[in-house]
């Protein structure tokens, strides 16, 4: 069966998503709808008017067309902790015609060194405490010093400020609509997921994906989004969830405050000081939330609504959080590949444990081994299509035809089920080989990838380790040793040590290291997950 969405589709104007939020709308076309504050540094509480956003961002916009030369189909990427102006540097890039790829700041040197040269990057923008490792790769890769930009107002080592771009003459900006922008065919973003398998891929999401996202969304459940909100977001902005939450904020004339990390203490103190009503979250920070004493120290009541996604959220996680701050828990689904949520809680139907209903614009289907569509209450594959579906992996016809099926549906590689009764969605499952630490992905294959160059492993197999404590997964690797090698802890140790140092933080192998005989396979050589996956839960079962 096809599920539809039971809200009204929205027209998607066919506009570049640069274009579409600098115009007003009915929620910011009030007469000072240009002078709300739409961000504030929760470090040094500097701010960000709506019109400061637009005007700078045009300006700058100008400065990358002509100071820099870029235009549309240049790739610039963006590798930074959250910044109170990451919104101008989006915008302007947009407003320049350029196609972002946004990554994670924690990354190693090789894992920077994939995403830039996958992407195709010819222009950088980072801080200055990542120039070290960042111009070792640019050199690499032959990126020139004058393609790298940072954050801030200082030149370091040659890389000059983007602030020292914007035009000074308030004239020389770029105007909209952009011309010479396919919405739905011109990619503004490539973010980084390793989607059902493989390594991390750049996904490729259209202009006309974020004005779809954007618009669905915000229409999408008018009692939680209320006109007086204030947001705040430590999510990361190179990850589509955080990038999802600025845009939104942006268009409706939202304060977003901004962090450049999760540190549950200053959270609770910016929710206090900005009396802030919205919340996006993940399900560990819920645990915290719902566990700290450090949270009684705080007033939260100015907040109305949690919002989790990225990972499954319990019921008993949910009812937890709930007791301690009085709030609405709302729990959401969605992908890199979907441009964030689209199958979402709405205050009306928000059973405990599922994910909610589909936002418009947007269809689902759950299916069996052989594609075969499943009736109400049964559990397969999800499936979905809609506005707000990805273009494609960046060149990757393999992973494309793997992923999409002749008639466009995508696959997802989570397991899920309608329930007729309560109509909503739930996750049941995942068969694709994804880890989720702390909402953030980790992809086997790649820590497979890096175990099996080590002397010592012969085979090995990485699966993830939830703990329901946490509401996370642990990264855990089984290992075959090659012949004349003990399984021995200090040999753990040593493999573990060589994982870390060539991999981001939230990618080490916090569920350990097994030594087993055998890694099970299946007849195409296939690693059985599931297989293993049984082993875990023997073991779980038997703590
Ligand atoms: P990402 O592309 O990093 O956003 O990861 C997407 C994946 O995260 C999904 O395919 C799911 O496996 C998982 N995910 C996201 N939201 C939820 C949720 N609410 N419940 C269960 N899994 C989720």
């Amino acid at each position: 069966m096809v599920y539809k969405s039971t809200f009204a589709d929205q027209v998607i104007p066919d506009i570049d998503i640069y274009s579409f939020l600098m115009e007003n709308n009915k929620h910011n076309a009030g007469p000072d709808g240009d002078n709300t504050i739409v961000s504030i540094d929760g470090h040094s509480d500097r701010t960000l008017t709506r019109g400061q956003v637009k005007d700078l961002s045009g300006r700058l916009g100008d400065g990358w067309i002509n100071k820099v030369g870029l235009g549309k189909g240049d790739i610039v990427a963006v590798f930074a902790p959250n910044q109170y102006d990451h919104i101008v540097l989006y915008y302007s890039l947009l407003a320049a015609g350029c196609t972002i790829t946004p990554g994670n700041p924690a990354y190693t040197e090789d894992e920077f060194h994939h995403q830039l040269s996958n992407s195709g990057a010819q222009t950088l923008i980072t801080i200055p405490a990542l120039l070290p490792v960042l111009l070792k790769v640019c050199e690499k890769i032959g990126l020139p010093r004058h393609r790298i930009f940072l954050f801030g107002d200082d030149q370091v080592d040659g890389c000059k400020p983007f602030n020292s771009l914007i035009s000074q003459d308030p004239r020389r900006r770029v105007s909209t609509p952009l011309k010479g922008i396919n919405a739905a065919d011109d990619v503004a973003f490539i973010c980084y997921s390793s989607g059902t398998t493989g390594v991390a891929k750049g996904v490729t999401l259209t202009h006309r994906n974020f004005v779809g996202q954007v618009l669905v969304n915000v229409n999408f459940d008018p009692v939680a989004i209320q006109e007086d909100d204030i947001l705040i977001a430590f999510l990361p902005f190179y990850h589509i969830y955080g990038a999802t939450v600025i845009m939104n904020g942006f268009y409706r004339g939202t304060p977003v405050v901004v962090m450049s990390r999760f540190d549950l203490e200053h959270f609770c103190q910016l929710i206090e000081r900005h009396k802030v009503t919205f919340a996006n979250i993940v399900p560990p920070v819920a645990v915290l939330l719902a566990k700290s004493p450090i949270v009684k120290k705080y007033d939260l009541s100015s907040i109305r609504n949690f919002g989790s996604g990225a990972a499954p959220l319990g019921h008993e996680h949910i009812e937890a959080l709930k007791h301690q701050v009085p709030s609405e828990v709302r729990q959401g689904w969605g992908m890199t590949e979907t441009t964030s949520g689209i199958i979402v809680q709405t205050m009306e139907r928000n059973e405990p444990g599922s994910i909610g209903v589909l936002v418009s614009n947007n269809e689902a289907k759950i299916v069996d081994e052989n594609d075969n569509e499943l009736p109400d209450n049964s559990a397969g594959e999800l499936l979905v299509r809609g506005v707000s579906i990805m273009k494609g992996y960046l060149n990757n016809d393999e992973a494309n035809a793997k992923t999409f099926t002749q008639d466009g549906w995508m696959r997802t590689g989570d397991i899920a089920v309608f329930n007729s009764k309560t109509q909503q969605f739930y996750i049941v499952d995942r068969i694709k080989e994804l880890i989720k630490y702390k909402g953030l992905q980790v992809a086997p294959a790649e820590l497979e990838a890096i175990l099996l160059g080590n002397d010592k492993v012969a085979d090995c197999a990485v699966v993830g380790v939830y703990d329901a404590k946490e509401a996370t997964e642990y990264p855990r690797a089984y290992v075959v040793l090659q012949t004349g090698h003990e399984g021995t802890s200090a040999l753990a140790k040593e493999l573990d040590a060589y994982v870390t140092e060539k991999v981001a933080n939230h990618k080490k192998l916090r569920g350990g290291i097994r030594f087993v005989p055998a890694i099970p396979k299946s007849a195409s050589g296939k690693i059985l997950r599931k297989d293993i996956r049984e082993w875990i839960k023997k073991e779980q079962q038997q703590a």
